[in-house]
C-alpha cells in the first residue's frame, strides 16, 4: 500500500462511539477480555494452519499486554496470523463494526445489568472505545503481505497506511481516553486479567507500567518472567490424569479459599451436551457464612460471567465451580438462560453427576462418606423434596445417624428393626429433652434416627410417602416394645383427678402395663398432631396455638398408681403430672413454679 487512505465509519454508525463510550459503565472491563481473546484468536488461527502444515512456523506464540502510563497507552500484541489490508478493511471496518452494531441496537437504551445481560460478549473490537479515544492497529500478515497501519478515532474517522511493523501478529494500541486513567494501572489490569483471562489457551504476559518487575538479586539470573493464565485449565484435562493435589490447588487458586473442600465433581460432558467444568462442594464452617456458591461460566476458556444460577439447580447454589461452554451463544442474557433447553439439560446433567457422586462415595468410601454426611445431609435433602429425581437417585446412599452414635442408611435400620417394629422409625430430636424416652427405647435395643435440625419434618413426610413406612418420634405413643403384659386396668376416679390436677378437663388418660414397672406415668403427643404444630409454626401461623396437650399413660404396672388409685391424692397426682411433662419438654415459666410448688407439698408430707 503506497498511499495513506482515509475513510469514515458509515452515517448509520456516528452514534456508534458515544453509545459505546457511556454503555454498559459498570462493564468497561470486559473491553480487555475482547482484545485479549481476539489476539488468542488469531493465534489459535495461526496454529490450526501450522498443524495442517500450511504454514511452517518454530516459535512460541504469545501475547503481551503493556500499559504505558507517559503515553498514555494499553497496548496488546499478539504473533498470531496478522491482517492484510483487505482483511483489516473488511474484517475491523465491515464486519465487526456490523457485529457491535447490530449488538447495541438489540439492547439499545436497556439497563444491562438489570436486563441481565451477562458477559457482554458481541460487543467485540469495539469496546476498546469504551477506555479509549483513539485507537491504533499495526498488522502484519503471516503471508507476504506489507504491514499495515489503521488509526481509528472516537468519531468513526479512521487512517489507512503503511506500517514499519517488521513481524508476524497485531499489536492493538489503546489510547486511554480522559478519565479512563485508571485503566494504565497494574493492579486494575492485572486484576483484569485475572478476571476475565486467567485460563486463556494462549500464553499472556503483563509488562506493567511501573518499573520493571522487583529488581533481581546481584548475581542472581533474572526469572523467566511467567505468563498470568494458565493455557491448559484442570477443567480441560481428562479427569483420569487430574490428581487430588491438583483438584485442590485449582480451587485454592480460584476461589481464594483455603479450607478442602469435601468433595468435586470434574464435568466432561460431549455429547450430546457439550460442556467441561469443575464443581466443588466447599466446606461451611461458619453457619453465617453465605449460603451463595460462585460458578464461573466461561467460553472456550474465556471467562464470561461470575454466579450463573440458571445453570445450577437452586439447591445446589452453595457450589463453586467452572463450568465451559461452547455451546452457549455468546452474547447471553439471563432471561435467555432460564428459558432455554439447551441449560436445563446442562443443570440436570450436573444434577445427575452430583447423585453419583454420592452414590459413589456411598458405595466406595463409606467412612469418609459418613464423616461428611453432616455437611453433605441439608442440602442432599433439600435436594431430595426439590427434586423428585434427585431423591430417586441418591435414596440408598442417605444416611441417618443414630442416637447410639451410629449412622445408617435407612435400608438397614429398617432391616434391623424388623423383628421389633416393622416399618416403623423411631426417632429423637433433642437428646437432653428426650432422655428418658431415649433410654426406654434403647433399653429394648431398638436403634434411634437422630434428627435433630432442618427440613427434617418435611423430608420424613417424603420419604413415609415414598417407602410406605412410618416415623414416629420417641415421645409419638407408647412402643409395642415397651408394653408389658398384665391386666388391663381402668379407674375412672383416676382420670378425673389427672384431669383435675392438670388443669386440662379434656386430657386423655390411658392405662398400659409397662414392663419398666418404675415408671408411673410419661405423656405421649401424637405424631401428626406434633407435626402439624410445627409447621404452623414454622409458617408464623398459629403462633399462640398451645403446645399438643398429649395423651397421659399411667403404667397400671406401677405400685405408685394402684396405690394412688386406691388412695386418691391431689398433691401426688399434680407432682407425677408434672414429672411427666418434665420428661416430655422443657416446663414454661408458669409450669416451673407449679411444679416447685407441688414438690414442696409432697416434701412436706414425706418429712
Ligand atoms: P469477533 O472476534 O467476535 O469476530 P471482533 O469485533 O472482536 O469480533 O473482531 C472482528 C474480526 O477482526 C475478527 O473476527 C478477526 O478476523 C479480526 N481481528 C480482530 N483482532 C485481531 C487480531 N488481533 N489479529 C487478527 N485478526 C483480528
Amino acid at each position: 500500500m503506497e498511499d495513506v487512505r482515509k475513510g469514515g465509519i458509515s452515517v448509520e454508525t456516528e452514534h456508534i462511539f458515544p453509545i459505546i463510550k457511556k454503555w454498559l459503565y459498570s462493564d468497561k472491563d470486559i473491553f480487555l477480555r475482547e482484545i485479549v481473546s481476539n489476539a488468542c484468536d488469531a493465534v489459535t488461527k495461526l496454529r490450526r494452519l501450522s498443524s495442517l502444515g500450511q504454514v511452517e512456523l518454530n516459535d512460541d506464540y504469545r501475547i503481551t499486554v503493556k500499559a504505558d502510563k507517559e503515553a498514555g497507552t494499553i497496548t496488546v500484541s499478539d504473533n498470531g496470523i496478522g491482517m492484510t489490508e483487505e482483511e483489516l478493511d473488511k474484517y475491523l471496518c465491515q464486519i465487526a463494526l456490523s457485529g457491535a452494531l447490530d449488538f447495541i441496537k438489540k439492547y439499545e437504551g436497556e439497563d444491562a445489568a438489570a436486563n441481565g445481560i451477562i458477559g457482554h460478549f458481541g460487543l467485540g473490537f469495539y469496546s476498546s472505545f469504551m477506555v479509549s479515544d483513539t485507537v491504533t492497529v499495526e498488522t502484519k500478515s503471516y503471508t507476504d503481505a506489507p504491514a499495515v497501519r489503521w488509526v481509528c478515532g472516537e468519531n468513526g474517522e479512521y487512517v489507512m497506511e503503511p506500517s514499519h511493523k517488521t513481524t508476524r501478529g497485531t499489536d492493538v494500541v489503546m489510547h486511554v481516553a480522559a478519565g479512563e486513567e485508571e485503566y494504565l494501572n497494574d493492579s486494575r489490569l492485572r486484576g483484569i486479567l485475572e478476571q476475565y483471562c486467567s485460563f486463556m489457551p494462549v500464553e499472556i504476559y503483563y509488562e506493567g507500567a511501573g518499573p520493571e518487575a522487583a529488581a533481581t538479586e546481584e548475581g542472581k539470573e533474572p526469572e523467566a518472567p511467567k505468563p498470568v493464565n494458565d493455557v491448559t485449565p484442570l477443567w480441560t484435562k481428562n479427569p483420569s490424569d487430574c490428581t487430588e493435589e491438583e483438584y485442590l490447588t485449582f480451587y485454592q487458586k480460584v476461589f481464594h479459599d483455603y479450607r478442602e473442600p469435601l468433595f468435586y465433581i470434574h464435568i466432561n460432558a460431549d455429547y450430546p451436551l457439550n460442556f467441561k467444568g469443575i464443581l466443588y462442594f466447599p466446606r461451611i464452617t461458619n453457619e453465617y457464612e453465605s449460603l451463595e456458591g460462585q460458578v464461573k461460566l466461561y467460553y472456550n476458556q474465556v471467562f464470561v460471567a461470575d454466579n450463573i444460577k440458571e445453570v445450577i439447580p437452586e439447591f445446589l447454589l452453595m457450589l463453586r465451580g467452572v463450568v465451559d461452554c461452547p455451546e452457549l451463544p455468546l452474547n447471553v442474557s439471563r432471561s435467555y438462560l432460564q428459558n432455554s433447553g439447551y441449560v436445563s439439560k446442562m443443570s440436570q446433567h450436573i444434577v445427575k453427576k452430583v447423585a453419583d457422586k454420592l452414590n459413589a462415595l456411598f458405595n466406595t468410601e463409606r467412612e469418609k462418606y459418613e464423616a461428611l454426611w453432616p455437611d453433605i445431609k441439608i442440602f442432599a435433602e433439600y435436594g431430595c423434596l426439590r427434586d423428585k429425581k434427585f431423591y430417586d437417585r441418591v435414596k440408598g446412599s442417605l444416611l441417618y445417624p443414630l442416637t447410639n452414635g451410629k449412622t445408617v442408611t435407612l435400608d438397614e435400620y429398617l432391616e434391623a428393626a424388623k423383628e421389633t417394629h416393622e416399618n416403623t422409625v423411631y426417632y429423637a430430636t433433642d437428646k437432653a429433652a428426650q432422655a428418658q424416652y431415649i433410654a426406654m427405647l434403647e433399653a429394648e435395643g431398638i436403634e434411634l434416627a437422630y434428627l435433630d435440625k432442618g427440613l427434617d419434618n418435611q423430608f420424613i413426610s417424603m420419604v413415609e410417602q415414598d417407602r410406605s413406612i412410618k416415623f414416629l418420634r420417641v415421645d409419638a405413643g407408647v412402643a409395642d416394645a415397651l408394653k408389658g403384659d398384665g391386666e388391663g386396668y381402668e379407674s375412672q376416679e383416676l382420670v378425673d383427678l389427672f384431669q383435675k390436677v392438670s388443669g386440662h378437663d379434656k386430657l386423655t388418660v390411658r392405662f398400659e402395663t409397662l414392663k419398666d414397672a418404675t415408671l408411673p406415668a410419661i405423656l405421649t403427643v401424637s405424631e401428626e398432631q406434633r407435626r402439624f404444630g410445627e409447621m404452623m409454626k414454622l409458617y408464623g401461623m398459629g403462633g399462640d396455638m398451645p403446645a399438643p396437650e398429649g395423651e397421659l399413660v399411667l403404667n397400671a404396672g406401677c405400685d405408685t398408681i394402684r396405690r394412688l388409685a386406691e388412695k386418691p391424692d391431689e398433691a401426688a397426682a399434680k407432682y407425677l403430672y408434672m414429672l411427666a411433662l418434665i420428661g416430655q419438654r422443657q416446663l414454661t415459666a408458669d409450669e416451673l413454679r407449679d411444679f416447685l410448688a407441688a414438690s414442696y407439698e409432697v416434701l412436706g408430707k414425706l418429712v
